[in-house]
């Protein structure tokens, strides 16, 4: 059995219940590369030489982590509304206001998150 956590609030989310995820890919953004002839008849091997030196004794990850990082979270109901009125500044223990709409209910009155063990009611 797969069960989650809610990684706002640390609550458990019992298997079939309404659950967010959250997917963030952080990457490096430059400009369009312009690559002209000069570019490619340059000698390269001293610049990389002293790349290599300037990175040897740096974390793999955190330079992994410079270029590219996903996050991925889980998220409750209550976060998930808190998460997306401001991404930037999630706090999880603020949580969000109760909306006047059970999302829950009207997905699942859609089939989301139906299993074939559920009983219909
Ligand atoms: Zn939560």
């Amino acid at each position: 059995m797969i069960t989650y956590r809610c990684d706002g609030c640390g609550a458990a989310l019992p298997e079939h219940a309404l659950r967010y995820t959250v997917k963030i890919d952080v990457r490096a953004a430059y400009d369009e590369l312009e690559v002209g002839l000069l570019d490619l008849v340059r000698e390269h091997r001293q610049e990389l030489i002293e790349l290599i030196e300037r990175l040897k004794d740096k974390d793999p990850q955190e330079i992994e982590e410079t270029v590219y990082k996903c996050i991925r979270l889980d998220l409750c109901p209550s976060c998930q509304r808190a998460f997306i009125r401001a991404p930037l500044q999630f706090h999880p223990e603020q949580g969000a206001r109760e909306t006047e709409i059970d999302i829950d209910e009207f997905l699942r009155s859609l089939g989301y998150g139906r299993h074939s063990t559920d009983e219909e009611t």
